[in-house]
This record gives C-alpha cells, sequence and structure tokens, in this order.
C-alpha cells in the first residue's frame, strides 16, 4: 500500500460524501463505500464490520473478501483481530496478521492470503459501533498518515451509521437508534410506565460530517471557539457566588477552551475534509475513549471537563442544545445521567417515568419520584446514548428494567402488567377506610410523606391517616428566591385546610446535603451528608428557622400545630431549637397572633447518638420520628447516595433491628409515641417487621399505604416476632429471607 497524503484523504472524503448522498439503499452504500475505500487506499480488502448486538460483530460489507460470508461471518467481542480492535477501542496495525497475538482464521472470508491488517474502531462519542478494516497481500504496516485517513472516514461511517444511513433493504442491521433494546438497570420506584423519551440533555446530532470548503469551516470554528472562549470567561467573572469547585472546572475548561493543540488538532481533521463540527467531535471521541481507559481520577476529572466542553462547542456549532425546542410530550419518561431533586420537581408530576443513567435509590430525587408514584428505574447503563427523544419506552420499575423501541409482543405483555397493577390498586382502595389492624388486633397508625401542596389530595385517595412527614424543604427548592414569611404562613395553612383536620408533621428545612438552595451562598464542603445540614444550619443561622417557626404558628391560626426538628444528633440541639420555638411563641403573643391550642414538637432521629441521649431528652421530647434513610446510612457508614455500597447492608439485618428495638423500648419507658417515616417504612416487608418490633405508627408515600395495610390486615404481629427471633438466634446476615418465606405460606 503506497502513502497516502492528506490531501489524497480528503479526496477519499469527497468521494464519499457522493457515495452517501447517493440514493441508494443501505446495503448498497455499504458495498459503494468498501469499494471505494479499497481502491482509494489501493488495498485488496476492505471490510466493515458492525456490531449485531453489544457483544457480536457482523460483516456488513465487504470488497475482497467472499462476498458469500457477508452477513454470515460474525465474531464476538475480543475474537480475532476485529474483535480485539473493538474491544481495545484502538487502531491495531500489523504487516502480520497470521503471526499477531489473537488472529483467528475465518475460511469462509478465504482470509488466509492476506499478511497486513489495519483495524480502526468505528466510533462515536465513546460508543464502539464496529470496525473498519484494510487489508492487503503485501507485508506492509500502515504510515501514521494512511492510519490517519482511516480514522476519519471511520469516524464519517459512525456518523452515518447514528443517522440509519446504512439502514435498508438487503442491509440485515439496523441504525442502533431503531434497534430494540433492553436495558437492566436498578429499581428506584416501583410501578410500570409506558411513554416517550424526553432526553433532559438532549445531544446533539451531527449532519453533515463531510465538508468541501475547508476554508468556511475553518472560519466556522474558530468563531464557535471565540464565542466559547467567551462564553466561559462571562461565567467566571460575572458570577460573584461560584464555589471553589465550580471556579476549578471553569479554570479548566478556559484552559481547554485556550488550547492550541486541541484547536491545531480539529483544524487539521477540517483541512482533511471533516467539518467543523464532525471534527469537534472526533477529538470529543478519543477523549472519552481515553477518559474509559484511565485510572487517573484526576486526568478522568479533566477529560470529562473536556466533554462537556466539547458540548458547549458542539451546541454553539449546531444551534442545538438543551433548548431544542423539542415539546415535552404528555406520556413523557424523563432520561438524564442524573438529576438533582430541584430539577425534578421542576419537571413536575406528570412524567409517566424517569430512567437514570446513574441516580441513587437513596437521593432525594429519588425520594420525590417515590412521593409521586412515578416508576423509576436507576443505574441503566448507557441509556442516554441509546435513547432518542421521541423513542418508545416502557419502564419497569417492579424489576429495574428499561425497553427501548420495544417490538409488539414485548409491548403486549407489558400492557397485561400494567393492567395487573390496576387490578391490585383496586383491591387497596376496597380496604381504604378499615383501620390496618392485624390479626392478632393491634392497629398500626400509617401516615404519609409529603412536601408539596400538590401531594395533599392523596391523602384521601391514599387512606393515610395523617402527614407524619411534611418535608418542608422542597417549597424551598421548586422556588429561585427565598420564600417570604406572608407567603409560607398561606401555604402551611392550606396544607393544614387541605388536611382536613388530620395531624400534619411539619418538619423545618433540612437543607444542605444533596438539597441544595440556589439562592444561597453555596457551601464547599468535602462530605455535605455529613456537614452543615438541616439543625446544624438552622441553629448557627436562625433568621430563615426563626420565620418559618413564625410561619406555622400564624398557619396554625390557633389549632393544633405538630413540628419536628430535622437531624437532631445531640439531646442539647433539641434543647435550642426547641428555645427558638419559644421564641417564636413569645414574639407570635406579643404581636398580639392566637398561639397554637396544642403544641407538638418533635425530634427526627437521623444520627445513631440520639438513641443514646439521656432520659431526660426522651421525656422532653414531644414525639420522636425515625429517618430511618439518613440513620441507615450513618449506622452502616455506608452513603445514601452510593449505590455500591448502599446495597451491601440490608435494613433487615438483626444489627439495624436490635438498634430500632433498643429506640423503641427507651420511648416506651419514657411514654414517648415514636414514628417512622424513612422509605423502609412503605416497603411491605420492612414495614412488617417494624411493627413486630413494636413501632405502632409508619409514615411513607402514599402509594405504599394499600399495600403495607394489605399485608398488615393478613398477619399477626407475635407469629412475625418469633419468625425474626429464630433467625436473628440462627445468625441470619438478614431476617428478609425467612419473613418472606414465612409470608408466602400466609397468602
Ligand atoms: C430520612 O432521613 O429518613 C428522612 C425522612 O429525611 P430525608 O429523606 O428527607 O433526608
Ligand atoms: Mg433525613
Amino acid at each position: 500500500m503506497p502513502h497516502r497524503s492528506e490531501s489524497e484523504s480528503r479526496k477519499l472524503l469527497g468521494k464519499l460524501r457522493t457515495a452517501l448522498a447517493e440514493d441508494s439503499a443501505g446495503q448498497a452504500r455499504l458495498n459503494r463505500i468498501v469499494t471505494l475505500i479499497a481502491g482509494s487506499m489501493q488495498a485488496e480488502v476492505c471490510s466493515i464490520y458492525l456490531f449485531r448486538d453489544a457483544e457480536t460483530l457482523e460483516l456488513c460489507a465487504t470488497e475482497g473478501l467472499d462476498a458469500e460470508s457477508v452477513h454470515q461471518t460474525r465474531m464476538r467481542l475480543g475474537e480475532g483481530l476485529v474483535g480485539r480492535t473493538a474491544r481495545s477501542r484502538k487502531v491495531v496495525n500489523t504487516a502480520g496478521a497470521p503471526s499477531e497475538q489473537g488472529f483467528r482464521y475465518m475460511p469462509e472470508t478465504r482470509e488466509e492470503r492476506f499478511s497486513s491488517f489495519c483495524g480502526v474502531p468505528i466510533q462515536r462519542l465513546g460508543n464502539t459501533m464496529g470496525v473498519l478494516v484494510v487489508q492487503s497481500r503485501d507485508a506492509r504496516k500502515l504510515t501514521f498518515d494512511e492510519v490517519y485517513a482511516l480514522e476519519v472516514v471511520a469516524m464519517v461511517l459512525a456518523e452515518m451509521t447514528e443517522l440509519g444511513a446504512f439502514v435498508g433493504e438487503g442491509a440485515a442491521l439496523a441504525a442502533p437508534h431503531q434497534r430494540p433494546s433492553m436495558i437492566k438497570g436498578t429499581i428506584g420506584q416501583e410501578g410500570a410506565a409506558e411513554g416517550q423519551v424526553f432526553l433532559h440533555e438532549p445531544r446533539v446530532v451531527v449532519l453533515n460530517p463531510i465538508s468541501d470548503d475547508p476554508e468556511a469551516e475553518i472560519t466556522r470554528l474558530q468563531e464557535a471557539i471565540d464565542t466559547l472562549r467567551t462564553s466561559v470567561d462571562d461565567l467566571l467573572s460575572g458570577n460573584q457566588s461560584l464555589s471553589g469547585e465550580q471556579k476549578q472546572v471553569l479554570e479548566a475548561y478556559r484552559m481547554f477552551a485556550n488550547s492550541r493543540s486541541w484547536k491545531k488538532r480539529m483544524e487539521e481533521d477540517v483541512l482533511n475534509g471533516l467539518s467543523a463540527e464532525a471534527a469537534v467531535e472526533k477529538e470529543q471521541s478519543l477523549a472519552r475513549s481515553r477518559l474509559t481507559r484511565s485510572g487517573d481520577a484526576y486526568m478522568r476529572e479533566r477529560l470529562s471537563d473536556l466533554d462537556d466542553l466539547s458540548n458547549r462547542l458542539l451546541r454553539i456549532l449546531t444551534g442545538q442544545g438543551t433548548d431544542t425546542g423539542a415539546e415535552m410530550p404528555d406520556n413523557a419518561i424523563l432520561v438524564a445521567r442524573n438529576i438533582g431533586p430541584a430539577e425534578l420537581l421542576e419537571y413536575g408530576k406528570t412524567l409517566r417515568g424517569i430512567v437514570l443513567e446513574e441516580g441513587s435509590v437513596g437521593s432525594h430525587a429519588t425520594i420525590v419520584a417515590r412521593a409521586w408514584a412515578i416508576p423509576l428505574v436507576i443505574n441503566a447503563k448507557g441509556v442516554t446514548t441509546a435513547a432518542l427523544n421521541g423513542d418508545k419506552m416502557l419502564v419497569d420499575g417492579e424489576q429495574g428494567i428499561v425497553h427501548l423501541r420495544p417490538d409488539e409482543t414485548v409491548q403486549g405483555a407489558f400492557r397485561e402488567k400494567i393492567a395487573m397493577q390496576a387490578r391490585a390498586q383496586e383491591r387497596y382502595a376496597s380496604i381504604r377506610d378499615l383501620p390496618a389492624t392485624t390479626k392478632c388486633g393491634t392497629t398500626i397508625r400509617l401516615e404519609m410523606n409529603a412536601g408539596l401542596m400538590a401531594d395533599l389530595p392523596s391523602l384521601a385517595g391514599s387512606g393515610a391517616e395523617g402527614v407524619g412527614l411534611f418535608r418542608t424543604e422542597l417549597q424551598f427548592l421548586v422556588r429561585n428566591k427565598m420564600p417570604r414569611r406572608a407567603e409560607l404562613s398561606e401555604l402551611y395553612s392550606r396544607v393544614m385546610k387541605s388536611a382536613s383536620g388530620k395531624r400534619v408533621a411539619f418538619r423545618t428545612l433540612d437543607i444542605g446535603s444533596d438539597k441544595v438552595l440556589t439562592y444561597m451562598k453555596p457551601n464547599d464542603e468535602p462530605n455535605p451528608a455529613m456537614g452543615w445540614r438541616a439543625i446544624r444550619v438552622g441553629l448557627d443561622k436562625p433568621g430563615v428557622l426563626r420565620m418559618q417557626l413564625q410561619a406555622l404558628i400564624r398557619a396554625a391560626s390557633g389549632g393544633p400545630l405538630t413540628v419536628m426538628f430535622p437531624f437532631i444528633t445531640l439531646y442539647g440541639e433539641f434543647k435550642a431549637a426547641k428555645a427558638e420555638m419559644q421564641k417564636a411563641l413569645d414574639r407570635e403573643e406579643r404581636l398580639g397572633h392566637p398561639l397554637p391550642s396544642d403544641l407538638k414538637v418533635g425530634a427526627m432521629m437521623e444520627t445513631p447518638s440520639l438513641a443514646y441521649a439521656p432520659d431526660a431528652f426522651f421525656e422532653e421530647v414531644d414525639f420522636i420520628s425515625i429517618g430511618g434513610n439518613d440513620l441507615k446510612q450513618f449506622f452502616f457508614a455506608a452513603d445514601r447516595e452510593n449505590e455500591r455500597v448502599r446495597k451491601r447492608y440490608d435494613t433487615l439485618s438483626p444489627a439495624f433491628l436490635q438498634f430500632i428495638k433498643m429506640v423503641v423500648a427507651r420511648c416506651e419507658k419514657a411514654g414517648t409515641p415514636v414514628s417512622f417515616c424513612g422509605e423502609d417504612a412503605g416497603r411491605p416487608v420492612e414495614a412488617l417487621c417494624f411493627a413486630a418490633l413494636g413501632l405502632r405508627s409508619l409514615s411513607m408515600r402514599p402509594a405504599s399505604v394499600g399495600p403495607v395495610k394489605h399485608l398488615l390486615r393478613r398477619v399477626d404481629l407475635g407469629e412475625v416476632q418469633s419468625i425474626i427471633d429464630q433467625s436473628v438466634a440462627d445468625g441470619d446476615a438478614s431476617v428478609r429471607r425467612p419473613v418472606a418465606d414465612w409470608l408466602a405460606y400466609q397468602v
């Protein structure tokens, strides 16, 4: 193979563009392309292998190998030199292919005649889609320029594959974005949903990878980079409230935006025939594949900054972006890499389902989704690259599975599942007004968790006896400025009225951790979950707490009021918070406002230390609400947002149950009511075990009230207790299995 100059690789792209523009079917296009590349590279063989599924590559077109083997020859990822190219995502360039490690002879292709092999991954944004191969008889390694030309062509092929240019008559492969696929994630919130994908951050689509006017493209690229630089500079200089970390990221952006080598590489790509956006994407792809390979945390962070910056540049060049103008469909399933509670609240309750590439069961975004009973799958790897806006999607929250572009059979089975769920809901509705009284005659009070006005209608619908946890911070999260006292008081009063006399336990502001208010000065902390949050903020900067307490007293308007303080770790903190309440009462009295007829002030137990507070605390506090989500993360030292560690520890482990039992005993001794309001209270088996341990009040998301009540009404708590005792005596790591097995016999 003779040396090819750069201008020749541009010529090759020019021919490719003509071939792609021809109105031929997918397979014909592929055939034409391989012939063209082989001719232009003066090689005997050019072949294109594309992924049939995640593990299998298929020969889709060839010039030079046996034509009969097209769509017949397949290999697994890692198998042979083609599989090795795909797996390593690196070019394999060798003069002596048959003696190369991993070489696999494919008799049907009759490729034994060829000595040299050059495989170039066809990849787009870190996603390998296939392999472009050039082979020839004479034993020579391709030059740097030749490999470069193939890389440029592979980049264009990736774009065209993405756009579905090779789909159609005769082509056995559908474009990746037209194929059905199933993604296995983790359960975030049960339930089934059918709808259309709505991407939180839509990807940019490059429609014109090849250009015939390099000068004009260089100018476009230069202008876009200038705009990018200005926007980064503006962000840095115009935003005084940036945290140290945000500044660091922007500094890194500035460094990349001004990087000469980055710009030079892209300009070279443009001079070789790529459009400006394709050149940006080529660089981005390279950075992504380095990102997936790099074990160095610092390097990974910088590469991911570069990735983000490339996206910005692409948006500038294409005019596409977060604001693509795509309307959210009525049956939207939100697909995102991750999402914070404030952003999710902005989307609102109308979402049919949510699928996150990352996410965590313990995050507040998950809690919001659970509160709204929106099916949620987290850890759905690759979903943000596989899904396109408008794609059909089925979310199976029960199994943590997502079906993307499902075929008719899958859709049929899924609809049957939705119908089954509706029947279960009817069963729960029939016991809505009955108490959660067990077979042994114990009644458990079931309340619901809420946080927004929109949650209140569920109080009647779910059969909950009150609101055991009203997360007041959600009101703060949905706004872009600090609410005023009058607004809060009006809102709390509406909440109380909507509860029609049922108790609402208002938890004072719990900000910090993953609940960040954009209008408050950011707080740069190494570990926000264990940082300055909740009552710690309330006591150190009491302005907002005072305003909130006054708003609550005014809203009660002489009626009963229940307030609880979050994240109380020490008795002293409770005393200080209660003193704030007393101050607020005194002030309101002085102002002539009526005081609550019956005021209950409680504490949330969210750290193990509070369980060991002095007796005086248990006697003084009006009630205790166990915030199991936080309590568990500190009990097991396992971040509630880190799926990897969170899953290791079961709520139903003897250690945690023993701890809860101890808290219940201390409360009983002091005559203090205790309830459990973490997410576990809404999981039927957990709820059952808590009841068996002596908890008589549970607060959960509204949709859980029915299933929990249904289960409690069928059991004898004494029997559950003995199963738990036996399991603990047997040394089980968790009582879940024995309890679930026993339950299976009760139905
Ligand atoms: C908890 O920690 O269990 C709790 C109810 O509070 P949140 O989930 O809002 O932190
Ligand atoms: Mg908490």
